[in-house]
């Protein structure tokens, strides 16, 4: 019997057309371009059905709102189907694939999320091969996780980020293995494939609007002007240090700002700036007052899935102690833990 895939179709470049303002997506347009596409119904491919979202976006105004739209929609279609292809724009695409593997608590089976660099209208689009190849990943069934296919790369979703503007391999993992590779054949990587922790039927965890910032430090930057932003109405910060967790402490002006956020419930989390690697606080002395002063190690987390984590902790309504803890455990194959 064929498997049976869902193809989402939210938005991006793969099914954009020309218009005054430049690239955008057209309601009702996405089934025709499809419709073009013989080897989608070719004999060995699995029977799909598409579901377009409303309205499209551009993946830039994706927000929390269509996090949970996605994944109610695979929540309510979950056992009729075999697997799900969610086709996105690559700019948040590892954002949404990271809240994802989050909010689909128990998920046993494949969801993969693709897209490309050029719209399949265009003659050399990359989201060809990027829809077949994730097709024939989600029918095959190995992978019962959060995906994401592109560029001849299978990598988790939440390990995922978009490292090129411009190249049709458009994404990394650079601290995990891709799950598969394809080439002449699709080559599974069983040792770094999820085995999925299910404890009972598929749950769907909404995500709510949480007050989340990011801050990048930089050479020379004065904390002391985030003492307005730095407050409690900020719930998670996700701080993008230099190399392994070291900020500049030339002035004193980050810990007393991230003690009293600490003490009004922010919760910061501590990521690189590298992508490749993981923070280790403590191992310089411009890093070892990080702790002291209540913030969590992002160990070698991407900010994408640092950021999902946040939303999808803070959602579930634990205390800040519980989301401390919880930050720096492997929930979802999103980190490492030493
Ligand atoms: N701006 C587009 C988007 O993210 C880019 C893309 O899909 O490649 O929706």
């Amino acid at each position: 019997m064929k498997k049976r895939i869902c193809i989402l179709y939210t938005g991006g470049t793969i099914g954009m057309m020309p218009s005054e303002h430049g690239f955008a997506p057209m309601p009702g347009c996405f089934a025709k371009l499809l419709a073009s596409i013989s080897d989608l119904n070719s004999a060995e491919m699995p029977q799909w059905e598409l579901i377009e979202m409303d309205p499209l976006l551009d993946s830039s105004n994706i927000t929390v709102q269509e996090w949970c739209s996605i994944g109610q929609a695979i929540y309510d279609r979950y056992h009729e189907f075999d697997g799900f292809v969610v086709l996105h724009g690559t700019d948040t695409m590892a954002y949404t694939a990271s809240a994802l593997s989050f909010m689909l608590e128990n998920l046993n089976k494949p969801v993969v999320f693709t897209g490309s660099q050029i719209p399949l209208c265009q003659v050399r689009s990359d989201g060809r091969d990027n829809l077949v190849t994730s097709l024939l990943i989600a029918a095959d069934g190995r992978v019962n996780e959060v995906s994401l296919y592109f560029g001849g790369q299978l990598l988790r979703g939440n390990r995922a980020m978009k490292s090129s503007a411009d190249g049709l391999q458009a994404f990394s993992s650079p601290n995990y293995p891709p799950l598969a590779t394809a080439g002449v054949d699709i080559r599974y990587n069983q040792a770094a494939i999820g085995t999925p922790r299910v404890s009972g039927p598929l749950q769907l965890a909404l995500l709510e609007k949480i007050p989340i910032g990011v801050l990048k430090v930089f050479p020379g930057i004065q904390f002391e002007l985030f003492d307005s932003i730095l407050t409690e109405k900020l719930k998670g910060i996700v701080l993008e240090t230099f190399g392994a967790g070291n900020i500049p402490d030339y002035n004193h002006a980050l810990l007393p700002l991230i003690q009293k956020a600490f003490a009004h419930g922010t919760i910061l989390t501590v990521c690189s700036q590298c992508p490749q690697g993981a923070v280790h606080i403590g191992t310089y002395a411009t890093s070892s007052g990080l702790k002291a002063a209540g913030a969590v190690s992002g160990l070698d987390m991407t900010t994408e899935a640092a950021v999902a984590k946040l939303y999808y902790l803070f959602s579930k309504g634990y205390d800040k102690e519980t989301i401390k803890y919880w930050m720096e455990q492997d929930l979802r194959g999103e980190l490492t833990v030493v």
